[in-house]
């Protein structure tokens, strides 16, 4: 009886043990509040998939923030268009996909400290008849929809001048098809186009240089100070430049 009563006691000793260490572990795991990330990973070398990973830039940068705040990334892919109303809907805590800060949506979002530049570029097939930016005047100009070389494209040339695409690659293939003259998008997408598709160029001259920034809901500012103050860490670090130096060889 003393011996069953032994055997019992250590049981549910090994019992209790488990439980706590299991409970222990999934507080590890699954406690750690989450950063969800909205992005449109078809913008290499900002954003891309690698097999069913989405990979980039943007990605990595995210993943170094996510560490410093002792939260969990998770990527959630979608349209360009529909990032900075899930940014304002909370459905994504931050906007991280190559965004250009503009005065129209700092209406709608907050933005961080800029963390990168980009250039709007056009690109045009080899031998084109467009040779400047005033050449692109009457002619078809390509655009991912809802992006700042849709927004200034549409303004500068005019609505009927311009078709929207989903994303870059399908503006590329409207160039290659001549249903359009000539694509207006971000450097680097447009240098990863260019190297994947024979027979296209980019214009020298730079159609508009713009800031690279996270957007974050206007009302979540405790995120959004948490986020500058680690994008301040990573650039001092030499993180940031490591990341871009990865992607983009200079
Ligand atoms: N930089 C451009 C913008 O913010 C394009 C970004 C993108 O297509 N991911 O509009």
């Amino acid at each position: 009886m003393k011996k069953l009563a032994k055997v019992l006691s250590l049981v549910m000793a090994l019992v209790l043990c488990l439980a706590l260490f299991s409970a222990c572990g999934a507080e590890k795991d699954g406690g750690k509040e989450k950063l969800i990330m909205g992005t449109n990973a078809a913008f290499p070398p900002y954003e891309y998939y690698d097999g069913d990973k989405i990979v980039g830039i943007d990605a990595e940068i995210a993943a170094l923030l996510a560490e410093k705040l002792g939260m969990e990334l998770e990527i959630t892919d979608m349209d360009f268009n529909g990032i900075i109303s899930a940014v304002q809907n909370g459905v994504v805590d931050i906007g991280l996909a190559g965004m250009t800060v503009t005065p129209k949506r700092l209406e709608s979002v907050n933005f961080s400290d800029p963390y990168a530049k980009g250039i709007q570029v056009v690109i045009v097939k080899e031998g084109s008849d467009i040779k400047a930016i005033k050449d692109l005047e009457g002619k078809l100009i390509g655009v991912q929809e809802a992006t700042t070389g849709d927004i200034y494209s549409t303004d500068e040339f005019g609505e009927g001048n311009i078709k929207r695409y989903q994303n870059g690659a399908a503006a590329i293939s409207a160039l290659q098809g001549d249903i359009v003259d000539a694509v207006i998008i971000d450097n680097e997408p447009a240098k990863a186009f260019v190297k994947e598709n024979k027979g296209l160029k980019i214009l020298e001259a730079h159609y508009a240089d713009e800031d690279y920034a996270i957007a974050v809901a206007k009302d979540n500012t405790e995120l959004l100070e948490k986020i500058n103050k680690a994008l301040d860490e990573l650039k001092a670090d030499g993180s940031i430049d490591k990341i871009v130096n990865k992607y983009i060889p200079s």
